[in-house]
């Protein structure tokens, strides 16, 4: 059996913290007075010459789980935790094979703040090998069999309504009917919501997106729009968590959803984030792109800088980069070139773990096609109905058979891909076999 804690003898003072601490000790009933219960029944044990020993069997992290209480309540420094529990597992398992989407996950569960985001998680700082970054990753392929198979079964996901949705004052750079914006500005007008996850972008590099932690209407207008590079979103998490909010929304791609849900269903306590995310918003999206690559096609087309591009829009077969002097439709299979490697292996064109999906498709120029998917979600539109912000009319059935047709080719390409998944069960394998008829 892997090792999972690593306790130096020589350090260990004997004192116990550890025991009284272990989570697995509390929930089998040992009491707080050093851990002389039923042995068998303890992860860690007080032996009869003083130190303190592991039961692997029952060592919550050995059974995969978050966990590194021991750690940080050993006054000696006694416990460490294997290498294999490190950032390097995060780039072995996940980065180098060309699967991790970029979503930021890794950064807000990271207890040390070790990992920052460039295209890709990097650490910057000292890994002590707690396994979070592993552990929160919803690409982490030893993990994720469930979040796989249960992402191929249904194409479209849970649906309660949806909508073509035109905000009745859209802010200027809305993509489509600027209905994400509006409603997030009107949460946070009523309180409803605190703060709100979203991707702007960076001063320095126009249209290179950027994680934003929005805490007022004026900040949110600022994000508005489709910026067609990566942001890692969910490192936001940490810093909402940092700062107090209590009713936090995330806006998100399919992969960030993907990634919030892992946090979200964390079951360590020391995150936390389960008690702040009032609301999730998931864009459609077939893909997202390297910014340089973005930037050089924009150049190299258009014969103008990213600078002066007031907007950059995927419609059907084009890229569509608007500029002060002028438009240029770029074919699509261009910008396709610059696909993020682990795009690839979505298979979620909705996002289907949100309470709201939201994207262009189903919808003509200037609506929003919303879906709703949760109680709160309906209640949250129903608000902005009734207010007059929003104008709102029920999808079609042709509206619907345009997104399913979409979802289910990109259910199509991502089983390709995982099918040749590098050093790793197929999808057959893994107990999942096609959804599509
Ligand atoms: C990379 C990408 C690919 C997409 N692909 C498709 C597609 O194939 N088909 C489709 O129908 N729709 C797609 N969309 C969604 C679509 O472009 C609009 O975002 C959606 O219709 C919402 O429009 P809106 O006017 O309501 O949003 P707005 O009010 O304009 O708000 C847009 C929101 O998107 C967020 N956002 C912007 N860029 C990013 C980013 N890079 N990562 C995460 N969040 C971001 C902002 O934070 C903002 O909250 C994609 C979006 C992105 C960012």
């Amino acid at each position: 059996m892997k090792k999972s804690v690593l306790i130096n003898h020589q350090l260990c003072n004997g004192c116990g913290n550890c025991v009284i601490a272990c989570p697995g000790n509390a929930s089998r009933g040992i009491d707080s007075k050093g851990g002389f219960g039923p042995r068998r029944e303890a992860a860690l044990v007080i032996g009869e010459g003083g130190g303190v020993f592991l039961d692997e069997r029952i060592c919550i992290r050995s059974l995969s789980k978050p966990c590194k209480t021991c750690r940080d309540v050993c006054p000696a420094g006694a416990v460490t935790y294997p290498d294999e529990h490190g950032f390097s597992s995060l780039e072995k398992a996940v980065i180098s094979r060309g699967i991790c989407s970029g979503c930021g996950g890794c950064v807000s569960a990271c207890p040390e703040d070790a990992i920052e985001m460039d295209e890709y998680p990097v650490l910057t700082g000292e890994c002590t090998n707690c396994g979070y970054c592993l552990l929160h990753c919803p690409r982490n392929p030893e993990e994720n069999v469930d979040l796989f198979s249960f992402k191929m079964w249904d194409t479209l996901g849970h649906i309660r309504q949806g909508f073509k949705i035109r905000a009745a004052e859209a802010p200027p750079r809305a993509q489509d009917g600027g209905f994400v914006t509006v409603l997030l500005a009107h949460l946070l007008e009523k309180g409803i919501i605190d703060a709100a996850v979203v991707t702007g972008e960076r001063e320095d590099e126009p249209w290179r997106a950027e994680a934003v932690l929005a805490a007022s209407p004026e900040e949110l207008y600022e994000t508005a729009g489709s910026k067609y590079s990566n942001s890692g979103c969910l490192q936001m998490l940490k810093k909402a968590k940092e700062e107090g909010f209590k009713r936090v929304a995330v806006v998100g791609l399919p992969c960030q959803i993907e990634g919030l849900l892992k946090l979200y269903t964390s079951s360590s306590e020391d995150l936390g984030y389960c008690n702040i995310i009032a609301l999730s918003i998931g864009l459609f999206c077939k893909g997202n792109f390297y910014y340089q690559g973005v930037k050089k096609l924009v150049e190299r087309r258009t014969g103008t800088t990213l600078s002066r591009v007031d907007k950059l829009d995927i419609k059907g077969k084009f890229f569509t980069v608007k500029a002060s002097r002028g438009s240029h439709r770029i074919p699509l299979n261009e910008l396709l070139e610059h696909k993020r490697e682990g795009c690839n292996f979505c298979s979620d064109f909705t996002s289907k773990l949100s309470d709201f999906s939201v994207g262009s498709v189903g919808s003509p120029g200037a609506f929003s096609t919303v879906i709703v998917r949760s109680s709160r979600a309906e209640k949250m539109l129903n608000l902005v109905i009734s207010e007059g912000l929003v104008e709102a009319t029920p999808l079609d059935d042709d509206d619907k058979a345009l997104i399913r047709r979409l979802a289910k080719s990109k259910v199509k390409t991502a089983l390709k891909r995982i099918n040749h998944f590098p050093e790793s069960n197929s999808v057959t394998d893994l107990g999942v076999s096609s959804p599509l008829p």
